[in-house]
């Protein structure tokens, strides 16, 4: 499909903080959908508040999607760029392999988080490179980055090197998952794991197979 084929009117609207009452939000779906909106691209977490600290009567029933889990160590929910969705910038597609990575490795249970990112080219709008796991189509493509955080210690992806195909991106994060299972520490990112232990080493055990030295050294993921 041509760029210009895949162009599509679009409307962000700017909600201050981010935060909208219900009603608002209804109102704004409903005219949306009244002038033919098909979809809507949320960022971030949406999050319903109630005053209260009780579960609503009716809340199982109305609650139609899994509920987003922030209080313990997993994977998080991939965080994507508006590629496929608006954006026509895109070098491969990624809108699919994100949802294959949410469907495989959502709510893992790790002892720390894990996030990922997917963007669809080297313009980062998801940042990529600021996630334990990011990912960045090129031509050629997928581009691999592990370690990288914002927080109180932030630090940037570094490059595990290329891969050809989805099925090889969701492999790779596959294997970063289970080095998290086996290695992570409640509150340690991964990029601080990897510093300690050395980016050849984990490079060549991700991408390539290499056994790791087992089990990583206590002292080396101490924060
Ligand atoms: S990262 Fe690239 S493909 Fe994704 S929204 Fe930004 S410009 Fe578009």
């Amino acid at each position: 499909m041509s760029r210009s084929a895949r162009k599509r009117f679009k409307y962000s609207p700017f909600i201050s903080a981010g935060v909208i009452s219900v009603d608002d939000l209804l109102k704004l779906a409903q005219s949306m959908k009244d002038i033919g909106a098909k979809n809507v691209k949320l960022t971030g977490e949406t999050v319903f508040v109630w005053d209260g600290t009780q579960q609503p009567p009716g809340f199982e029933e109305a609650a139609i999607y899994q509920a987003n889990q922030f209080k313990f160590g997993g994977v998080r929910p991939v965080k994507m760029c508006s590629a496929e969705t608006f954006c026509e910038n895109n070098k491969l597609p990624v809108l699919d392999l994100a949802k294959k990575l949410d469907k495989l490795y959502h709510n893992t249970h790790l002892e720390m988080k894990l996030l990922i990112a997917v963007a669809g080219c080297r313009r980062s709008c998801s940042e990529p490179s600021t996630k334990d796991v990011g990912i960045i189509a090129h031509p050629e493509g997928y581009q691999i980055l592990a370690g990288g955080a914002a927080g109180f210690k932030p630090m940037i992806g570094r490059d595990l090197g290329m891969v050809k195909t989805q099925e090889d991106v969701v492999d790779v994060v596959g294997r970063i998952i289970e080095f998290c299972k086996t290695h992570g520490r409640r509150s340690v990112r991964l990029g601080r794991i990897i510093e300690k232990i050395g980016l050849d080493v984990f490079r060549a055990h991700i991408m390539d197979g290499a056994p790791m030295p087992d089990p990583v050294h206590e002292s080396a993921v101490d924060e």
